[in-house]
């Protein structure tokens, strides 16, 4: 086989290559409620978390924020990954993976203009999203928020840190023994933390920095271990930067 067919073949090999729609959700909580979109799809009135496609070139934590925002107007930080969902849907027999994440509202724009197709945003309780199953755009929705709801189940469970939920009282509910950080949040964007994803401070060019305190949420185990990794990160990025 010369070149020329070669590189071919190769080509139509990868065409022929299984492609998903690549798709962002935010799963949103605030007071027992989460966030939620109401949408015309070609006619019907469904519900879906804030989500969309992912954009070429675009990381899937900025994909998330961005969706949300465009969706509802809420500027929101991430809180983890909370789960990678699967779904085929039957009539159009598109397929989708669909990253989904936690995340904390911060800062509401009212007067944004929504995007195209979204009638409102809303808040609804875990039992009033299940009543309106008919009305769910996909299964991933409900099933999204069970994992969230499951994820707090194991979280509180297993450290005893109930407070980890209402972030209003936090004030009433610090007390020794849990590792207290985040002052110096990492976060994608400076309106929702301090530090880049490289510990770098967003207003500065030449701040960075080492510590617990850019964690965005506190892990379930003891610090240090990721602390030291996350500095040998930093050492290793700094390193790469004085030599450009
Ligand atoms: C009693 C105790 C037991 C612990 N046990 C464990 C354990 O078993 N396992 C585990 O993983 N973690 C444990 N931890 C937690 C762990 O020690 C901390 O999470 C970790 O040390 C935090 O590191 P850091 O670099 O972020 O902050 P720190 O270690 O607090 O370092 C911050 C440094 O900044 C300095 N500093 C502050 N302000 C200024 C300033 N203005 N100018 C200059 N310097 C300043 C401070 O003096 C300090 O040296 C424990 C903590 C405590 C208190």
């Amino acid at each position: 086989m010369n070149r020329d067919s070669l590189d071919k073949a190769v080509l139509a090999a990868d065409d022929d290559i299984w492609r998903p729609h690549v798709t962002v959700a935010t799963v949103v909580p605030k007071d027992g409620r989460f966030l939620l979109v109401e949408e015309d799809v070609r006619g019907r009135i469904v519900l879906n978390q804030p989500a969309g496609h992912l954009d070429p070139d675009e990381s899937l934590q900025v994909a998330a924020v961005r969706e949300t925002l465009e969706e509802t107007g809420w500027e929101v930080a991430l809180d983890c990954l909370l789960c990678v969902q699967q779904w085929r849907n039957a009539e159009s027999g598109n397929e989708f993976v669909r990253f989904t994440f936690a995340a904390l509202p911060v800062r509401h724009h009212e007067a944004r203009e929504l995007d195209a197709g979204i009638l409102r945003a809303l808040w609804m309780t875990r039992e009033e999203i299940a009543a309106e199953a008919a009305r769910l755009r996909s299964p991933m929705v409900l099933a999204s928020i069970d994992d969230w709801v499951d994820r707090l189940q194991v979280a509180t469970a297993a450290t005893n840190m109930s407070h980890v939920v209402p972030l209003a009282d936090w004030r009433a509910t610090v007390e020794g023994g849990p590792h207290h950080m985040g002052t110096t949040r990492m976060s994608l964007t400076p309106s929702t933390g301090v530090v880049d994803p490289h510990c770098r401070v967003h207003s500065l060019d030449n701040l960075h920095v080492a510590g617990s305190s850019v964690f965005p949420t506190v892990g379930y185990a003891n610090p240090t271990l990721p602390l030291v990794a996350l500095a040998l990160r930093l050492a290793d990025h700094l390193l790469e930067r004085s030599r450009r």
